[in-house]
Order: structure tokens, then sequence, then C-alpha cells
């Protein structure tokens, strides 16, 4: 397993009494080059990493195929974050702050909101209250019990020196439907050290296999899978154009002033699509 340690992915793990599922992530790189290309800092950041930790640990207890979003919305119009998990492993996100406004503030009334995409494009979506205080995972545990119910437990991290981020990521262990609840007593006190998880990412020896060593520690398990992770954004060009397809007439001819090849940049990535006069003029002739 040394081939794995210095890069992000996933693993899923049985319990062999048949209990729990259990997925261990490292998102180090992921995170740190999410939080760079939106250019979050501080809190904001570190909540932003959590989020897509926790989008990755949501998808990989769903069907492989679908995608998930996880979206916070702070209180009193501090913004929002977005995590956007691909089926493939690819993850993006946006960080949405309006003007004026330095952080989000996660506080009493702040929401954490659940999208699932279905092969087919059908959304199920669910929404909880982050407690006062809270964390975006402990939102997320609560969100599995109301939403899924599914006992689960969890918990993120995103370890920050300054606004670098040396190491993220987490775990999730849930219950396997069917099975009585008996086990989960046992399985929570052995939780209990791992609460909180920075100093455990931070470990030099941290990877997802030696997490699910850690968290397991004398139970018999069964590797059951494994995925890579990575930032990536898969904006294209014809998603651009079907964005300014959208656009009115009097907009177009806005554009058109200019008399200039517009460039539109993609909020995810950043990455720039140029957008000739001609193509803008065949948009206004069928609008
Ligand atoms: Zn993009």
């Amino acid at each position: 397993m040394t081939e794995s340690l210095g890069r992000d992915h996933v693993l899923r793990a049985l319990t062999d009494d048949g209990a729990f599922r259990v997925i261990t992530a490292r998102t180090t790189d992921t995170v740190a080059a999410t939080i760079e290309r939106q250019r979050a800092t501080g809190p904001t950041a570190r909540h932003f990493g959590d989020l897509l930790t926790c989008a990755i640990l949501f998808r990989e207890t769903m069907a492989p195929d679908l995608r998930v979003q996880a979206i916070v919305k702070g209180v009193r119009g501090t913004g929002s974050l977005v995590a956007d998990a691909h089926p493939s492993g690819r993850t993006r996100g946006l960080v949405q702050l309006p003007e004026g406004v330095g952080e989000i503030d996660l506080g009493a009334g702040a929401l954490l909101r659940m999208l699932r995409t279905l092969p087919g494009g059908r959304i199920q979506q669910g929404v909880v209250e982050v407690r006062a205080g809270g964390t975006v995972s402990d939102a997320l545990m609560a969100y599995m019990q109301a939403s899924e119910q599914v006992d689960t437990m969890l918990a993120v991290a995103t370890a920050m020196d300054g606004e670098r981020v040396v190491a993220a990521g987490g775990y999730l262990v849930q219950l396997l439907p069917e099975v009585g609840r008996g086990p989960l007593l046992v399985m929570a006190e052995r939780l209990e050290e791992f609460r909180e998880v920075t100093a455990h990412v931070r470990d030099a020896a941290f990877s997802p296999a030696w997490l699910l060593g850690e968290l397991l520690h004398a139970m018999s398990f069964t590797e059951v899978g494994r995925g890579d992770l990575s930032f990536d954004c898969w904006c294209d060009e014809a998603r651009v154009l079907g964005a300014l397809a959208t656009l009115g007439r009097a907009d177009l001819e806005h554009l058109l002033e200019s008399g200039e090849a517009l460039s539109i940049s993609c909020d995810y990535c950043r990455r720039e699509y140029g957008v000739p006069v001609a193509t803008l003029r065949g948009l206004r002739e069928r609008s």
C-alpha cells in the first residue's frame, strides 16, 4: 500500500461481523487545489475544505454513479459554499461571499443542503440546520440520521498552517441496515477518541489505510473498494455557450457594443473561454 500513501483516495471497508461500513479518505491535494482556485482564506477555507471532504464521504455511501453536491448557506447573508463531488472522483467547489463579507458565518441557523443527481438527471435533496457552534461534519451526521435514517458517525479535518493546507481527510462509519443497534454502542465508544481527527490527518503516517487500521484497531475487516480523488472541473465550451444562449437580445446587443471577443471564465476552475464576435452575432440573430 506504500505506493498509495501520497495520493488522494478513498478506501471502503466492511467489518467482518457484518455490522459496519467504513470509509476513509485522504483529500489533502484535492482540498488544497480547490481552496486555492477559489481564493478562500481563514475559517472560510477550513469550512470549505471540510465540506469538500464531507461531500466525498457522503458520495461514497451512495450508488457509484451518483453525483453529490453539498451546499452550506451562512447566516445573516454571509454567503454560501458549494462542494461538488463527481462519481469519477473529480471534485470541485465554489466559495460565494457577497461583496464586503470576509468570512462565512456558520452560526445557528446556517443550513446544509445535500443534493444527489440520479442517472437521468433527477435530483433528490434534503436540508438540515447547522447547530450553534457546530461544524459541517456535525451537520452531515445529523442529516444522515434525519433524512437517510442511517446511524452514521463521521469526522473530517482540514489542517492548515497559516493559509496553507497541510493535510485533509476524514472517515465515515455507518451501521448497515438490517443489523440491530447492538454493535452501535461499542463502536460509538471506540470512535470517542476520533471525534476530532486533525491530529490524525497531520500524522506523518496518515493515509486512508492507516486511518482505517486506527479506527478499527483489533477488529477484523475487509477492504471492498478504493477510488482516486482529485481536484478537477468538468466544464466545457458547450456549457458556457449554453449559458450565453439564455441571454436576451438586449444583453447580447450590449455585449456586442465593444466589438471585441468576450472572455468568460468558469466559476469553479477559473478556466477562460473566449467567445468570438461572430458567435455572439449568431446568438443575437437567434434570440
Ligand atoms: Zn471549470
